[in-house]
This record gives C-alpha cells, structure tokens and sequence, in this order.
C-alpha cells in the first residue's frame, strides 16, 4: 500500500475489527479501503463538491484497487465482498467522499444483487444457469476495462417507493426489449457506463404490475437515451444525478441482469438490499465526529492549533455526539449482520430502525458538530460544511426515506401481518 501523505495519521476503523469480532477478510478489507480513502479520496472530494462533477479519477483508481469488483463472486474474478462486508467496506469510504461512496453503492449493487443476493433466491437450473452466463459478461467489462454500472429506479411517482409499478416500461421485441420512459435523479447520468434500470415488462392484455418487474442493464451509448437537466444540489453534488430519457431503447436479451420475477423476488425476500444506500452516511457520521474531535484538540489539519476542548460546553457537545454515534454504528452493524433472506418481523422493524438512525444521526452530529466548533470550522476550505450539506441528503433516499421509515414501523409494529380494525 502506498504510504499516506506526510503528517497525516492513519484513522482508527469504523468498526475495529477486535471489538466488533470482524473475519480476517472484513479486517483487512477494510483496512484496505480506510487507508485509499484517506489518501486518495479525502484530498480530491472538495473539487467533486466544488464543481459538481462526477468523480471519475476516482472511479480509474477504484477499478485499480479491485473495488469495482467488491461484489463480484471470487469464483468469477471479483474479491467476493459479502452483505456484510461491503457496507462495512463502503462506510470507510463514505467517512472521506459522500458522493463517491454513494454512486459506488449504485455501481456495487448491479454486483451484490445479482451475485451473492441471488443465491438466497429461488430460480430453476436452467434460469439459474442463464442469469450465471449473462450477469458474467457484465462482470467481465467490470473486472477488465473498469466499466461503471448506474442504479437509475426513481421517476418522480410512487414506483422508486414500492407502491406501484414502474411507470418505464420494456416491450418484447425480436432478440430483446424496447424501452420507453424517464428516471429523475440518476447518479452518475452522463458517467456511467450502464444504466442498470428497473422498469416494467408489458404483457399483452396484462395491467402493468411490479411483479412484472425487469432489472435491465440499458448501454449508455444505445440509441434513444438521453441524458437531460442541471444538477445542482444542496449536498452530494459529485453524484450528477440528471435526468435519463429513454425513448424506443432497444437492448439484447442478455442485458436482463435478472431474469424475469427475479427483482420482485428479491425485494420481497431479500428487503435489506435496500439499506445498502446506508452506509455513506453511516461513514458521513463518523467523521464529523472526528473533525469536530480533532478541532477542538486543535488538531484539524488546515487550522490553527488553537485548542477549544477545554471548555465543557464542548465537552458536553462532544459526549452527545459520542452517544448517538456509539448508538448508531451499534444498531447498523446488528442489522447488517443479521441481513439475509426472509427476515423475521422483528428483524425489518430493526433494519427500517437502523435505516432511519443512520440517516438522521449522521445530519443531527454534523450540524452538532458545526454547533460545537464554531464559525470558523464552517469555511468551505475544511471537510465539515460539505459533511453537514451531504448527510442532509440521506433521509430523503428511496425507498427507505426517514418518513416511510416511520411510517412502516408505525403500521407493521402495531399491526400483524393482514391484520385490519374490522
Ligand atoms: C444525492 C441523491 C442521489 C440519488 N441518486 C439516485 C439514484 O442513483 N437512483 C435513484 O433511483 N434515485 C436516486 N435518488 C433519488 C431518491 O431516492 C428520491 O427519489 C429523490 O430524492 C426524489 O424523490 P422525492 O423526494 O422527490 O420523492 P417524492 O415521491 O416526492 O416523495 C417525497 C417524500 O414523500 C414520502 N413518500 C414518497 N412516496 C410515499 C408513499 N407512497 N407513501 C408515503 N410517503 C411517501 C417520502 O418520505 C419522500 O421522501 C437520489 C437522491 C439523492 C438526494
């Protein structure tokens, strides 16, 4: 490993592998990935920030370190990143840039659900057989050209939140499918190489339904697709989430990176794929605990030594944001270490409960931090002000925002399944 820039002390982990009981592959892992974020992602992150733009030196620099292929089984090329460890892995990279972590998160689960998340599910040889052929040749363009995957699912309704189906919709055609439709906040428009789209097949005399669910890896460069609007965001502004229109799209059959039912399947079975958008800001919340621990210590590179910590006013700050930190990173990591198929009632409540904590805390410990360390810590020449601004975003990720976190706690807590007042 390339050693960090002079004066820059290596952070301790997130999760240190003793205390937290980490396999040997998560310690090292993670290791791996705390040590690239902190000397490759840390310095490069204002400019995302600052511009706007999307990431794309670091996108070149992950392929280099495998993390383009985390996910990817390690019988087909990849290192074989479970669940568990890639939200570990991933909340490393969040602590240094919100936004490529999260537009990583995108890319890693065109990998994790159509890889390790699959083998929970139910499919036919046969169907299993073909998924394993066709999601291997979107594997092999990851591993050796770096090619980069988009989640694109949102469209402005109620479909990115699971209510209804997706109003995007994939014809049968000779040798594949036509596409029609639009996604509205699209991380990596424009950057990615593959949008990985949900949208719904329609079947002649059949009503659109979510069961009819396709997950379609769309070329970039097909015709048809376009890529519209600003992005110009209060927070994670590297993600360069535009507008995608796909208009008489055709794509080949072996673009399907599930076979049909699957993704229904999966969402169904398999609810904690959805808490993966969780651990950037799992990773957000640590470090604006540390920026603000490091200030007040007078620590903070790019400030002057001036300590602050003796004042309890701050200490006091400081042991609040401790104690949501502790109960976040204690609550997230139960639910990512009990994710797997068909989770028991308590087991969703739990996971909805981690999703709505991580979420709110890292923003509730950024803007304490800012509380704390004062005006000066607020310049957009240090980290915490684009911290504060990224995690605001957190809450309002589909389809487990903060509300319908709330909301889905509330009715199932109080409710048996089927359950009604009549
Ligand atoms: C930085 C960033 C990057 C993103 N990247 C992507 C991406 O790559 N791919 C992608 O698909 N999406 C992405 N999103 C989109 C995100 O998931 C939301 O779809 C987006 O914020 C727009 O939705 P909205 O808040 O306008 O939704 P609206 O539908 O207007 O909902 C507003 C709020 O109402 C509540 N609500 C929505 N539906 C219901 C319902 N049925 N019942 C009860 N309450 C409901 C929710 O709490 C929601 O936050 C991204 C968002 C952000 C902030």
């Amino acid at each position: 490993m390339d050693a960090l820039p002079a004066g820059l002390v290596a952070d301790a982990p997130i999760f240190e592998a003793r205390a937290f009981r980490l396999s040997p592959f998560e310690a090292a892992l993670t290791a791996r990935a705390r040590h690239f974020g902190q000397r490759v992602l840390a310095p490069r992150a204002a400019r995302w920030d600052r511009e706007a733009s999307f990431p794309i030196d670091n996108y070149r620099d992950m392929h280099a370190e495998g993390l383009l292929g985390i996910c990817i089984p390690a019988e087909e090329g990849g290192l074989g990143a479970d669940f568990r460890a890639y939200c570990l892995t991933a909340a490393e990279l969040g602590r240094y840039c919100g936004a490529t972590a999260l537009t990583w998160n995108m890319h890693v689960c065109s990998t994790l659900w159509t890889g390790a998340l699959t083998e929970d599910l139910e499919m036919d040889s046969s169907t299993r057989a073909e998924h394993r052929r066709r999601r291997r040749l979107h594997y092999d363009t990851i591993l050796s050209q770096g090619k980069i995957f988009s989640q694109p699912f949102s469209e402005g309704g109620a479909a990115a939140a699971g209510a209804v189906a997706f109003g995007t919709t994939a014809e049968r055609v000779e040798g594949g499918f036509r596409i029609n439709g639009r996604k509205i906040f699209a991380s990596l428009a424009g950057h990615a190489d593959t949008y990985g789209i949900l949208c719904t097949e329609m079947l002649p005399g059949e009503k659109a339904s979510r069961k009819n669910t396709l997950y379609l890896g769309v070329p970039a460069d097909a015709p048809g697709v376009s890529v519209t609007g600003e992005w110009d965001p209060l927070g994670m502004r590297g993600t360069v989430s535009r507008t995608l229109i796909f208009e008489d799209v055709f794509v080949a059959e072996d673009a399907a990176l599930m076979p049909p039912g699957l993704y229904f399947q999966a969402a169904m079975r398999w609810p904690h794929m959805f808490l993966t958008l969780s651990p950037t800001y799992m990773g957000l919340a640590q470090a604006a605990y540390d920026f603000c621990v490091r200030y007040l210590r007078g620590e903070q590179p790019g400030t002057p030594p001036v300590q602050r910590r003796m004042y309890p006013t701050k200490q006091i700050a400081v042991a609040q944001m401790r104690v949501m930190l502790e109960q976040t990173k204690a609550l997230w990591f139960q639910a990512i270490t009990e994710a797997g198929p068909d989770p028991t009632r308590e087991q969703m409540l739990r996971a909805l409960a981690a999703q709505h904590t991580v979420m709110e805390n890292a923003q509730a410990i950024a803007s304490l931090a800012i509380r704390t360390c004062g005006g000066q810590a607020m310049l957009k020449s240090l980290p915490l002000e684009r911290i504060f601004r990224d995690s605001r975003c957190g809450a309002l990720m589909l389809p487990w925002t903060a509300e319908l976190c709330i909301d889905r706690i509330g009715r199932d807590a109080l409710y048996e399944k089927g359950e009604t007042d009549q």
